[in-house]
């Protein structure tokens, strides 16, 4: 067969992602997770997945075209990434910003060493939304770029709630605001305070005897992560909270608004709407193998980014069908 062999790296929301996705990409095989754990304390999606030991990749590197590294961006992927590009082609969706150009340094002495391809920081948010600023930026040269998250959940304002004493379970939204995209939409070209461009949405669930009252206060106080924002705190019961907000929802908007000449206003929008965060940027993350493993095939080392990837590569399709059938 000449499909395209795919390990995953990492067992956690990704690669559970990763795992379904799969299985709707005909033209790509997996070949099994690679766990830090006991493979067989892991439990994946598809009961018929093989699960191995990290260790065991040692002995793979003629049996993987391509690893998909599902590990995460504060401590897995700043060793693994090097550590696996000097012997795999893979990809990785490492999405503290600041600290991508230390971690494309790193990955790209070891693929160069390696003579494997790496591609680092896809997904949505480094990855898809990343190449809309470009295009919005290279095409309307004079303008601003706006990024808008949410509806989205985050992950550590609800764990800033939950340390909250009297709080038994909470979660936050962070939401885009109507307004400022409003005004954003209409060419206005406005500067946008922290506050103005997003609002925050919380559901605690309360202990018993807490005081509502003190504990919205406490929230809507709260330096950095909610005073700055109109912060809004609904209490439910914990079976709301397990019924009602479970999922991982996520997205937003770029945004790009310039003039081509005075007074004439060219706006560009694209915008994610996300049940699953991380079953989303799973997905990129799998049409990005497909990439890296075509670059690996044809000669290509080193690290890249989404920016150096032609999109041509990410979809199944030879060139001369994309040209006639999306072109
Ligand atoms: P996660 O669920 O916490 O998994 C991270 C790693 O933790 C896994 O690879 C797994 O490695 C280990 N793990 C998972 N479940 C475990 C358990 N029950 N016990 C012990 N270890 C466990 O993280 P995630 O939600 O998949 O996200 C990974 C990274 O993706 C995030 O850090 C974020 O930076 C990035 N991300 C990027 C974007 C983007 O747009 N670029 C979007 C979303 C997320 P082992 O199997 O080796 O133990």
């Amino acid at each position: 067969t000449d499909r395209i062999r795919v390990g995953i790296v990492g067992y956690g929301n990704l690669g559970r992602g990763v795992e379904t996705s799969i299985g709707l990409n005909p033209d790509l095989e997996l070949v099994g997770v690679f766990s830090r754990r006991d493979p067989l304390s892991v439990e994946t999606a598809r009961p018929e997945t093989p699960v191995f030991a990290l260790s065991e990749l040692d002995g793979l590197t003629d049996a993987i075209d391509v690893l998909i590294l599902c590990g995460g961006s504060r401590s897995d992927l700043p060793v693994q990434t090097p550590e696996l590009a000097a012997k795999f082609t893979l990809v990785d969706s490492f999405d503290t910003h600041a600290k991508i150009p230390e971690h494309f340094a790193a990955v790209d002495a070891a693929a160069s060493a390696g003579g494997t391809v790496a591609v680092i920081s896809t997904g949505w948010d480094p990855g898809l939304f990343s190449l809309n600023r470009l295009f919005g930026e290279a095409i309307l040269p004079q303008g601003n770029t706006y990024t808008f998250w949410g509806r989205g959940l985050s992950q550590g304002h609800s764990d800033a709630l939950r340390r909250i004493p009297g709080v038994a379970g909470a979660v936050q939204y962070t939401l885009p605001s109507e307004r400022a995209i409003e005004r954003v939409r209409a060419g206005e070209n406005p500067e946008l305070t922290t506050r103005e461009q997003h609002d925050r949405e919380c559901f605690v669930v309360l202990e018993e005897g807490a005081d509502p009252e003190a504990i919205r206060e406490t929230i809507v106080t709260m330096p950095d992560y909610f005073e700055p924002y109109n912060t809004t705190v609904h209490f439910i019961s914990a079976e709301e909270l397990a019924r009602d907000h479970a999922g991982m929802p996520h997205g937003g908007f770029v945004i790009r608004s310039g003039e081509s000449s005075p007074g004439v206003t060219q706006t560009i929008e694209y915008r994610l709407a996300l049940d699953s965060n991380p079953e989303f940027t799973s997905s990129v993350l799998v049409a990005y193998a497909r990439a890296a493993a075509r670059l690996a095939a044809s000669g290509t080392t080193g690290a890249l980014t989404p920016f150096d990837v032609a999109p041509g590569l990410l979809s199944p399709k030879p060139a001369e069908q994309l040209r006639a059938e999306l072109l």
